[in-house]
């Protein structure tokens, strides 16, 4: 208890006190007549104060290790949600999340009429990847491409796992040629990144199928159009970026 609390808790039990005092004909005094009472007295009076000190400090603790415990409740809540919303795997948006941010990156596109483009990025002869080089490896490249997509997009930029090793990066404001740009730029990091640490002479590119959103475009319009133009990548030759 601070100790303007316990002139604040002093005051108002006075204040209750003073009409008891003032308006009744009740003669106040103890009944104190040997030494013994009057020691009796002084005991008892100690010990009450020293209760109200003890209660008063008990009770700021006890507020004080609430409050504490709320703060790290409201911590670990927020942990929680932001894990729930995380593929465990590659630290990305997991679908549902990605999926989420599409709606309303649209929404917001919609209300502004600024651009949007996505890219659906597939990982090229990925299974060749996980045979050749053993699963565990094929999850670390998985992990590892992941974080250099993160290192390289703007920080408005939505990036979360769609599927296997395929992934879905949202561009808020930028038309189809930026998005192309965006995308070709990611695609020679990726396809230019050491990845002999993995194994000597591993090689790891990525396909991705660009689109920009039509006025009145439903999310699932917009995505099989990005698919269809990520099919087309595949289809010329792969470690491309074809636009819808
Ligand atoms: P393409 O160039 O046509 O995309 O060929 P691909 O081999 O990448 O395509 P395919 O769809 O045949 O294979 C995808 C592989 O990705 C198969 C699956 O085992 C692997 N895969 C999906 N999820 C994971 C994962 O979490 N970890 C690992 N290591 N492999 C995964
Ligand atoms: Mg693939
Ligand atoms: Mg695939």
């Amino acid at each position: 208890m601070t100790s303007w609390q316990a002139i604040t808790s002093w005051t108002l039990t006075m204040i209750g006190l003073a009409p008891i005092f003032l308006f009744s004909s009740t003669p106040i005094g103890l009944p104190i007549t040997t030494q013994t009472e009057r020691v009796a007295a002084m005991l008892s009076f100690v010990l009450t104060i020293g209760q109200c000190a003890f209660v008063g400090l008990y009770g700021s603790t006890m507020r004080k290790m609430l409050y504490d415990r709320s703060f790290e409740l409201k911590a670990a809540y927020k942990r929680i949600e932001e894990l729930a919303e995380l593929d465990e795997l590659t630290g990305a948006s997991n679908r549902r999340c990605i999926m989420r941010m599409l709606e309303e990156e649209i929404a917001r596109a919609t209300r502004s009429g600024s651009p949007c483009s996505i890219a659906l990025i597939d990982l090229d002869w990925f299974k060749r990847i996980n045979d050749a080089y053993g699963h565990p490896t094929g999850d670390e490249v998985l992990r590892t491409f992941s974080i250099t997509m993160f290192a390289n997009v703007r920080s408005v930029d939505r990036f979360g796992r769609y599927g296997g090793e395929e992934f879905l990066l949202v561009l808020p404001d930028m038309d189809a040629d930026q998005a192309m740009r965006a995308l070709d730029r990611l695609r020679a990091i990726i396809a230019d990144l050491d990845w002999s640490a993995f194994s000597p002479g591993m090689k790891v590119t990525m396909s991705a199928g660009v689109a920009t959103l039509n006025p009145n475009e439903t999310s699932d319009l917009f995505l099989a159009r990005a698919d269809s133009a990520l099919y087309a990548a595949k289809a010329q030759g792969r470690n491309r970026i074809t636009r819808a």
